[in-house]
């Protein structure tokens, strides 16, 4: 169901690869009535729109145009992508203090412009910088969302649905923690069908083999480097996980999404946005899901917390 005073309009900031991605995703869903795309390089954004413009009569109407920042008033959502990029061999934490100062001049305007808005951040250190946008926004809690891990458990879902020969969408299997090299998977409650992995076999005759899923994890947990040193960046699959948390948004869908918010003491994590199964609706985070992880996997995940809150305390 559309929330009741749904306007249908969405912003953007940041128009380059993640961001166009993004607003070509949400065209072909004819999701939006509207779309702003904000960027500090405006030729860049208006590039974009007349691009996206042109598109229209192969989809659904929809308004799309570059503007600025107080052109995002009304927006129920509004996406950020803005920011420096990953570059070959760097990691996202070494991101983090160029894209810290972009983010406390964008949220700010985000914030004056549409303080009713759902703030969706997708820029790298995501967990970091949803934080740090999250105490920036001064919002109620849960409306400030990082992609987080969606992207992650993602390519876990795609690359165990290869291995078995199965829709990865009937796949159920999770990547929380950093998005980044701390991340762990959720083996304790990875399921095909209501199946554990333990009992499941493919049709294909494949089962359980522990050397081969821990190799779906590491190619999952690098699989970011290995794109970027084919092709420069990665930005397809995640602006489809952007158009999934905007969708679980406008039409308060309440989607189990690994999503990365500040928790409130959560595994004993406290203060620090990372990801953990979500549902996301019209508020932004309903609820953070408090499942039955295995001890080692609690453990691993407060490690990876740990780590986040000293890259944190570096700022
Ligand atoms: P990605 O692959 O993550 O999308 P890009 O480098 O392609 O990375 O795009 C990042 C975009 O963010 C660029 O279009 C850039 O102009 C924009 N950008 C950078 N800094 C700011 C800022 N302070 N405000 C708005 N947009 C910004």
């Amino acid at each position: 169901m559309p929330r009741p005073n749904s306007t249908g309009k969405v912003g953007l900031v940041g128009t380059g690869m993640v961001g166009a991605s993004f607003a070509y995703a949400l065209m072909q869903r004819g999701l939006a009535n509207e779309l702003v795309l904000v960027d500090l390089d405006t030729a860049r954004a208006e590039g974009e729109a007349m691009d996206l413009n042109h598109g229209l009569p192969f989809v659904r109407p929809m308004r799309m145009y570059a503007g600025t920042y107080e052109q995002l008033a009304g927006a129920e959502v509004v996406v950020i992508t803005a920011g420096a990029n990953q570059r070959p061999g760097e990691t996202r934490l070494d991101l983090l203090q160029r894209n810290a100062a972009v983010f406390r001049q964008i949220v700010p305007q985000v914030v004056a412009a549409a303080p009713d808005s759902i703030i969706i951040i997708a820029t790298n250190p995501v967990d970091i910088l949803t934080t740090i946008s999250d105490q920036i926004a001064g919002l109620a809690p849960g409306r400030v969302i990082g992609s987080g891990t969606i992207l992650d458990t993602a390519r876990f879902r795609y690359m165990l649905g290869e291995y078995y020969n199965v829709d990865p969408r009937s796949v159920h299997a999770y990547i929380v923690g950093e998005h980044g090299d701390s991340e762990l998977a959720l083996w304790s409650l990875a399921n095909i069908a209501g199946v554990r992995l333990h009992d499941f076999v493919g049709a294909n005759g494949r089962g359980y083999d522990e050397a081969a899923l821990h190799d779906i994890f590491e190619q999952t947990r690098t699989a970011a480097y290995e794109i970027i040193k084919r092709k420069k960046a990665t930005y397809y699959a995640i602006g489809l996980g952007l158009l999934t948390i905007v969708e679980a948004v406008l039409r308060d869908q309440n989607t189990v999404l690994t999503v990365c918010s500040p928790l409130q003491g959560q595994y004993g994590v406290d203060g620090i946005a990372i990801s953990l199964p979500t549902i996301v609706g019209r508020n932004g985070i309903e609820e953070v899901l408090n499942l039955p992880i295995s001890e080692e996997e609690a453990k691993a995940f407060q490690q990876s917390a740990q780590t986040l809150k000293e890259r944190l305390a570096q700022l």
